[in-house]
């Protein structure tokens, strides 16, 4: 549906009404098997690990709301980035953003390395350092931007240029900004990788992952990865995000707004020493985010100068929850040392900066005055 306007895929998209009964919703097909016509004869559909109806759907409404050709749905991001390197052979070699998602590090340094897959986390905020470190063995570069927590940007068009002229495929983990605030395929990626547990479904009632790309082969070896490693996403879950999917435009616009004005009145507050959003002028990269974005979402981390001070800040939230995770409607705070980067070693934490001050705020869709006055009494207790 290329000829309609962002709004209108997300609402109709993969979403169209059922073609035996008119239901307007995507039915949830809650079925293992199919009946086949005669011996080899489907009518589409065999088991469900290999196709479901609803997960079609989700699949359809994904690709659209990407740009992609063919999107793979998974039973959480974590599986769908497990589909994402699984292809990978030994000697391969693997470059990752050097402060990625801290799951993404346990997979890689846990699991992947054991298999016999070089990984390499370099700095791709510095162009030079990816240059000196491509080499013809690397297979693909994994980026995340903006990085959690410290919402460093990586210049997805560059990396595309230098990972393609080295012989290496791009992958983006764009669940930070949804698609509806960054298109890394236009941006020259080869992969674009969502954990649809958060903005896309963004209801915080189910996991879910993604892959969406534009290359016919890709299409097959990550329907192969479903089919053989069968970490899919159940029916249930698939229609959960179809409906997520219907208001992320309206909830992206509502998240972009909130996160601008408590940025801005995180930015003034003296107990706050430091300050990561890329929306603000002061983010050393501001340009790139105002060009390679279409908007600056709703992640926020900040530094309280201790792990006591966050302790305190935490305990006297009121609207906020203390909960990992992002990209509900409801705002969440959250202690990244302990939380999302748990799995690091203090020394790897260090080294990419992650302190035990820092909290992370995922700003929801509430009212902002009622968000900014929660804040100012939370940060007033500490
Ligand atoms: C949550 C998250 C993941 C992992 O997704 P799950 O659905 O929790 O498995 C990967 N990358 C980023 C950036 C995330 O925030």
């Amino acid at each position: 549906m290329p000829e309609y306007k962002y709004s209108t895929l997300a609402v109709h998209a993969g979403q169209y009404p059922d073609a035996q009964t008119g239901a307007v919703n995507v039915p949830i097909y809650l079925t293992s098997t199919f009946e086949l016509d005669g011996i080899g004869a489907s009518k589409g559909w065999d088991y469900s690990r290999g196709g479901n109806p609803t997960r079609d759907r989700l699949e359809e409404a994904l690709k659209a709301l990407e740009g992609g050709t063919w999107a793979r749905v998974f039973g959480s991001g974590m599986a769908a980035i497990t589909a994402l390197v699984a292809p990978l052979h030994v000697g391969d070699h693997l470059i990752c953003s050097h402060n990625v998602y801290g799951g993404t590090a346990r997979l890689l340094d846990q699991v992947i390395k054991n298999y016999g897959i070089e990984i390499e986390y370099v700095d791709l905020t510095d162009l030079e350092a990816l240059a000196a470190a491509l080499k013809p063995a690397t297979k693909l570069v994994h980026v995340e931007t903006p990085t959690n927590p410290l919402m460093q940007l990586t210049d997805i068009a560059a990396v595309a240029e230098l990972a393609h002229k080295a012989g290496a495929e791009v992958s983006v983990d764009n669940t930070f900004l949804s698609p509806a605030l960054q298109s890394p395929l236009t941006l020259g990626a080869d992969i674009v990788m969502h954990s649809t547990t958060k903005f896309l479904n963004g209801h915080s009632d189910g996991l879910g992952g993604v892959l969406v790309g534009t290359k016919p082969h890709h299409a097959e070896k990550f329907h192969l990865m479903q089919k053989a490693m069968g970490g899919i996403l159940s029916p249930f879950e698939s229609y959960l995000v179809l409906r997520g999917i219907k208001t992320l435009p309206l909830r992206m616009k509502q998240h972009d707004e909130n996160g601008r004005a408590v940025a801005a009145f995180l930015a003034e507050h003296p107990k706050v020493q430091k300050i990561f959003y890329p929306g603000l002028k002061s983010h050393p990269q501001h340009e790139l985010a105002a060009r390679q974005q279409k908007g600056f979402g709703s992640m926020i981390t900040m530094e309280l100068g201790s792990r006591e001070a966050v302790e305190r800040f935490l305990k006297s939230l009121k609207v906020f929850l203390n909960a990992e995770s992002l990209g509900g409607v409801e705002s969440l705070a959250s202690h990244s040392a302990t939380t999302t980067h748990a799995a690091l070693t203090e020394e790897r934490r260090a080294e990419i900066g992650i302190t035990q001050g820092l909290v992370r705020l995922s700003v929801g869709i509430e009212d902002k005055d009622d968000l900014i006055a929660d804040l100012t009494q939370a940060l007033e207790a500490i």
